[in-house]
């Protein structure tokens, strides 16, 4: 059973402050290709206080795209279609949408006209074809394509408007930001979406959930209320953050306060709170208390030292690592006891400790940080199992901090979950948090 559409909040004089994106085109439903039209169209409209609230990806099929059509008119005042507007039969946008709308195609002998001169700018003659992009439903505004043949069109119903663009990302960008200028700014009374990133490592999505859910709950409450996502991905959990606001100074108060709130309810699970990545923000405190480090690497293969590096600056604090793979390049190049590894394995807390103490000393810098695991699938035991890691954090003082974790899955996600606790490791010792 279809399941109905919720009735739309917005009143009819207020303007569209929702939209419905309709991508057609079969490429996308492969997995070949991906829509980034709406992600672009998306940024615009929540520019100027326009939330998208569905997004659809409608192969070039008539029948599907007519459904698809029916009912973005039915969900959000505003519903922009792009592609299927080129010159050939798999092209079906405008037929269908004149046809759903009822209303007439004819052609534009102007758009034609348009069409005509460029290609003979190009030396070519037009195809017939091409008459067909110059097809206009009664009643549409037609919306220059200054970048392509296609043009846009701009339709009024009582139920909803309705925009067609081109499918070419270059023909479609300067298009819909004059739509959005010309049409759209100040349709939501100046409102605009605002949105924070508070990123998160070291815990679990829904160990996360469960601390923030009371403080989520205020805030729904409130008279300007906050929308939250939840993003999970390898080794770190981001809260979004975003409220609709005709006013700049309250918007950004409100998600400050949200923000701080948050803060206190995660404490030093907080990693940024501007989008800036772990590497980033390790980087930042070791410039701010002018330390240096090394990497001592084996399970990870040198992706710590590589993350780090992918922060411009990085070389005022890193001064090199060690891919130490093998038990006779830990004894070589780091000073590892042999007779420690041969006592607790090549993978234990004292040869952590070991490397990274060797490479704590071997450059003379502040923080020597090491990695030893098992990212699988061989190599697993009963007593160390496949995602077996453990990190250690050597200082000048000779203090160590050792830690053996269980990570789950392959062997890809064990060495990125263990690059990212080690780097968060680092930074809970640069904040002198647990
Ligand atoms: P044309 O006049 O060029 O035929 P069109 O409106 O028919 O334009 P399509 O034929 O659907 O557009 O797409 C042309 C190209 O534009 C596609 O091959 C693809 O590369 C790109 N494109 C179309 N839609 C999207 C989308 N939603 N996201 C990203 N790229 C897209």
């Amino acid at each position: 059973m279809t399941p109905k559409p919720k009735p739309r909040r917005t009143p009819p004089d207020a303007g569209p402050t929702t939209a419905v994106i309709i991508a057609v085109g079969s490429e996308f439903l492969t997995p070949h290709k991906i829509d980034t039209n709406s992600l672009f169209l998306t940024e615009q409209l929540n520019a100027v206080g326009i939330t998208v609230g569905q997004k659809m990806v409608v192969a070039d099929d008539a029948e599907r795209l007519a459904a698809a059509l029916r009912y973005g008119m039915t969900a959000a005042p505003l519903v922009v279609v792009t592609g299927g507007l080129g010159p050939t039969d798999d092209d079906v946008t405008r037929d269908v949408v004149a046809s759903v709308l009822g209303r007439s195609l004819a052609v534009d002998s102007a758009i034609v006209e348009g069409i005509r001169a460029r290609f003979a700018s190009r030396g070519v003659v037009m195809p017939e074809v091409n008459r067909r992009q110059a097809e206009v439903p009664r009643g549409a505004e037609v919306i220059e394509n200054p970048r392509g043949t296609a043009p846009g069109l701009w339709m009024h119903e009582a139920s909803a408007t309705i925009v067609l663009l081109p499918g070419p990302p270059r023909e479609l960008r300067p298009m819909f930001e004059h739509i959005v200028a010309e049409r759209l700014a100040g349709v939501a009374g100046g409102r605009r979406v605002y949105r924070r990133v508070v990123r998160t490592t070291g815990q679990t999505e829904s160990h996360i959930d469960e601390r923030v859910k009371p403080v989520y709950r205020l805030w729904r409450a409130r008279a300007m209320p906050i929308d939250t996502t939840i993003l999970a991905s390898l080794g770190q959990i981001d809260l979004h953050l975003s409220l609709v606001s005709a006013n700049r100074v309250e918007a950004h108060a409100a998600l400050d306060a949200a923000v701080a709130e948050l803060r206190t309810q995660l404490g030093s699970l907080v990693v940024s709170t501007d989008g800036r990545s772990l590497p980033a923000v390790v980087g930042e405190l070791l410039t701010e208390r002018r330390a240096t480090l090394s990497v001592a690497e084996s399970c990870t293969g040198g992706l710590i030292t590589s993350r780090l590096t992918d922060v411009a600056g990085s070389s005022t604090y890193v001064r090199g690592g060690w891919t130490v793979y093998s038990n006779a390049a830990k004894v070589a190049l780091l000073g590892v006891d042999p007779d420690l590894i041969d006592a607790y394995g090549a993978v234990s807390e004292p040869v952590a400790e070991a490397m990274a103490q060797g490479a704590q000393t071997k450059l003379d810098v502040d923080f020597g940080l090491s990695v030893t695991g098992i990212a699988g699938p061989g190599g697993g035991t009963p007593e160390k199992p496949v995602g077996t890691v453990c990190l250690a954090l050597a200082g000048r003082t000779g203090s160590s901090r050792v830690r053996r974790l269980a990570l789950p899955g392959d062997r890809e996600r064990v060495k990125f979950q263990a690059s990212q606790a080690a780097l968060d490791l680092l930074r809970r010792a640069l904040l002198r948090t647990g």
